[in-house]
């Protein structure tokens, strides 16, 4: 049977040419006759690759001198927890914007460690857009955002400007698009979006950030530790990291992020071309809002989601299916879905529209 074309949410699609190579270093990790998976992660192969995966990332990004990047376990939900345990003074403030399940869940850890306010949120409209022109007060610790919300397909074409230090939430954004890293004070990424596979986080700090809470941090949880031990205080996740550097490689070698932006650009345009000119369907974001990873719709008549979803096997379609909270339909279209993928999904739709229409 042929691959599908994979618009999973999450974990995601990954390129071919790299789960060749994850698939090779399980039986024999460099020539060395052993797999990744039982090898000392303090050996000189692994050290170099971690190394590798942080460099990729400074690379990508062109991160200035003056910012740490880590990979880190617990997922981007452990840093709704980290971000303010080392951001937050003590009887400080943080403000959030609240765009989502993730933004919401950021915000209710937040509160566990000082005051955090809500500045902004697209509840009333079941988070369909995008808050804008709102004001970021300046006696904060920080400000937090989420880029792209993967559940409700919104996503920040524009970052707020904000006076005080920004921290956001990149998992399901993060090397899709160009932009100015030095605008931000730390950015994290779960892996398993647009990055990796499941298992890692990124974490992208600016140093002078640290250290100014007033608060014990345990070990596990502080981010001047994972940078000091070079994100192997503790064992860290060996595949999930490698299969992550890998990803990169393959990004930085065909173009890097300017190069997949256009090819992103592309895609999204074809998928939402389609989604206005075909009457069958409704998408549920807000137009100037639509992101360009995850595209939410949803059938005009629900009666015929059987017909729809027969169409989408036939094609050899998978993993378009909604997020509960939003039901319908959502395309994934992360760095490593091809535009063919996306054509074929058009094609789709643009026969049952005929044969609905
Ligand atoms: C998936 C996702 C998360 C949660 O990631 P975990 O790694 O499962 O904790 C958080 N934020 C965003 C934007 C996501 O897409």
């Amino acid at each position: 049977m042929s691959k599908p074309h994979n618009f999973s949410a999450g974990p995601g699609i990954l390129p071919e040419e790299v789960l060749t190579q994850a698939a090779a270093a399980v039986l024999n990790y460099n020539n060395s006759g052993l797999s990744i998976l039982e090898v000392s992660h303090r050996g000189k192969d692994f050290v170099a690759d971690m190394d590798k995966a942080t460099q990729l990332v400074k690379d990508l990004l062109n991160i200035p001198a003056g910012y740490s990047v880590i990979y880190l376990q617990g997922g981007a939900s452990l840093q709704f927890t980290m971000v303010p345990y080392n951001l937050m003074k003590v009887g400080g403030k943080a403000a959030y914007a609240n765009t989502g399940v993730w933004a919401s869940k950021a915000q209710k850890e937040a509160k566990l460690f000082g005051e955090m306010i809500e500045i902004a949120s697209s509840k009333d409209k079941n988070f369909s857009y995008i808050p804008k022109g709102y004001e970021i007060p300046t006696d904060l610790d920080y400000f937090h955002f989420t880029s792209n919300n993967t559940i409700y397909g919104t996503q920040y074409r524009n970052f707020p400007e904000s006076k005080v230090p920004v921290v956001c939430d990149m998992s399901s954004d993060i090397f899709s698009r160009w932009f100015d890293v030095t605008k931000f004070d730390l950015i994290y990424a779960g892996a398993q979006k647009n990055m990796g596979p499941a298992g890692t986080t990124m974490v992208i700090v600016k140093d002078e950030f640290l250290g100014k809470s007033g608060r014990q941090i345990p070990s596990m949880l502080d981010y001047k530790i994972h940078i000091e031990g070079e994100s192997m205080y503790n064992t860290p996740a060996v595949y999930p990291v490698y299969v992550s550097m890998l990803t990169l490689q393959w990004l930085k070698d065909h173009g890097g992020v300017k190069w997949i932006e256009e090819i992103n650009r592309q895609k999204q345009e074809l998928f939402y071309t389609e989604l206005d000119n075909n009457p069958a369907f409704i998408g549920t974001a807000s137009k100037e809002d639509r992101s360009w990873m995850n595209a939410c719709f949803l059938l005009k008549d629900e009666s015929l989601d059987a017909e729809f979803s027969k169409l989408l096997k036939e094609a050899n379609i998978s993993g378009l299916k909604g997020h509960r909270s939003v039901g319908g339909y959502r395309a994934s279209m992360y760095n490593a879905l091809p535009l063919e993928s996306v054509k074929v999904l058009v094609d789709v739709m643009k026969e049952f529209g005929r044969k609905v229409g």
